[in-house]
């Protein structure tokens, strides 16, 4: 059975040693991502080499994708108790005293954040069971009362969903982060709280001015003024990750089904690969089985046809992270192959125009029947492009560079092959026998030759 929808496993404790990596891999694991708000960049560094030796050894390209925190704004500590409990009705201030704070008030270390945030604006704590609306904001210190109450905890992170944060996209610890993941070379940066195209472009530069190597730049889509700009974030960046933890916390959770509906369709249109993450399979940390709903969620996302599927906590922490893979490859696998044999077509959509030279390839493939496409790849975007359009046939994309191929493993439907020495077609012949595929036509796009070949 053949699977387009393509599987980003995050990376942590329970899953990282060289046996285990190498059953994910063999499982289907196709972009590795690793989490540096919870380690330092040297830490992270080795695990980078055990992915690269296990995928090498195993011969199969995967992607390794480096999640940077970004700027999650957390509160200062509390005296003697470490917790309060805020109650509803009452007052609460934020302010930049950096003594541990009581029932009353804490520090708030960031002065962006004070300096950003108006009257009437929410600030969510503890996934937003607790939630102040600022009622004055001072040069000093912000005035709030709880409208929601829950235990307030030392140093916890919030959300400011009302808020257009007037903060630099990387903090001191990004910077330290970024300056060492680079060195690794990776495939992916993933950067976190994105709030508009510039964020990236900064990003974009920080990183250009440290290293030549093409590594492609994930926005991750959790806070709803990234929402609003989407299209430009989008363009900006060269993948995007609906990272719905902290997107159901900045907007009524209600809405996360219909926002990410809609990230996916501007993705498509825009050619940029997107992931769907975050609580697939979370009952899976301690279940041998996932739950009825998450497997319907892993299924809605192949038939959207986003480009991949995530695993968060049920990898990195849970007891059977082989397992997960094993589950959501299977459910991705039956979906896809029923998306193709009962095609649905409102998802086919996409505003791209008639004469775009991807929808030309993708045209006839369908109107020859063709078994695949078959791409020669010097870069990632013309099997991006064509994979955008989602013809529902595999796109096996030969590849002149060992990056490439690992990039291209995040997108739906390729299939890369790394071509260390040039068999060119004769290759891509033998690996349509070797992805399933039987006799048939293949188109084949070769920079701008576009032909149509028989497989024999
Ligand atoms: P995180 O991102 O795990 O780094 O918070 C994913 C999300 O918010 O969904
Ligand atoms: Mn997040």
């Amino acid at each position: 059975m053949t699977r387009f929808t393509k599987i980003t496993a995050s990376i942590g404790p329970n899953c990282e040693t060289r046996e285990i990596l190498t059953e994910m891999i063999k499982s289907g694991v196709n972009v590795c991502r690793l989490n540096f708000s919870h380690d330092t960049g040297n830490v992270q560094g080795a695990k980078i080499d055990l992915i690269r030796s296990v995928a090498d050894k195993l011969n199969i390209p995967v992607a390794i994708m480096i999640d940077i925190q970004g700027p999650k704004h957390r509160i200062g500590d509390f005296e003697t108790e470490n917790h309060y409990p805020l109650k509803i009705g009452q007052k609460f201030i934020l302010d930049s005293d950096p003594t541990p704070g009581n029932e009353h008030r804490v520090f708030l270390p960031d002065r962006d954040v004070m300096k950003s945030l108006n009257v009437g604006d929410r600030i969510l704590l503890n996934d937003g069971k607790i939630e102040l609306k600022v009622d004055a904001v001072f040069d000093d210190e912000i005035e709030t009362t709880v409208v929601r109450g829950d235990e307030i905890w030392s140093r916890r992170g919030f959300n400011l969903p009302d808020t257009d944060v007037d903060t630099e996209i990387l903090t001191t610890k990004d910077r330290a982060d970024l300056e060492y993941a680079i060195t690794k070379n990776p495939d992916f940066i993933a950067i976190s709280f994105v709030q508009r195209a510039e964020d990236i472009a900064f990003v974009r530069d920080f990183i250009a001015q440290r290293t030549s190597h093409p590594i492609k730049i994930i926005a991750k889509i959790e806070r709803p003024k990234a929402v609003e700009r989407i299209a430009d974030i989008a363009i900006a960046a060269d993948g995007i990750m609906i990272a719905r933890g902290d997107l159901a916390v900045e907007l009524p959770f209600e809405q996360v089904p219909a926002v990410s509906r809609n990230i996916i369709r501007e993705c498509r249109k825009l050619n940029r690969p997107v992931i769907m993450a975050t609580q697939m399979l979370s009952s899976m940390v301690h279940s041998e089985f996932p739950t009825r709903a998450e497997i319907s969620d892993v299924a809605t996302a192949a038939y959207l046809r986003a480009d991949s599927t995530m695993t968060s906590e049920e990898t990195t922490i849970g007891d059977n992270p082989v397992n997960v893979i094993q589950t959501m490859d299977k459910i991705l696998s039956y979906s896809d192959m029923d998306t193709i044999t009962n095609p649905y077509d409102w998802s086919r959509l996409d505003n791209v125009p008639e004469n775009d030279w991807s929808r030309s390839v993708s045209s006839m493939a369908y109107l020859n029947k063709a078994v695949a496409i078959v791409v020669f790849a010097n870069d990632t975007e013309s099997a991006t492009q064509i994979a955008c359009r989602r013809p529902d046939l595999p796109i096996i994309a030969v590849c002149g560079k060992d990056y490439i191929a690992n990039q291209l493993s995040l997108v739906r439907g390729v299939f890369p092959i790394f071509d260390k020495y040039l068999f060119g077609e004769r290759l891509a012949f033998e690996s349509a026998n070797k992805f399933g595929i039987g006799y048939g036509k293949l188109v084949i796009v070769d920079g701008d030759k576009i032909s149509l070949r028989t497989l024999d």
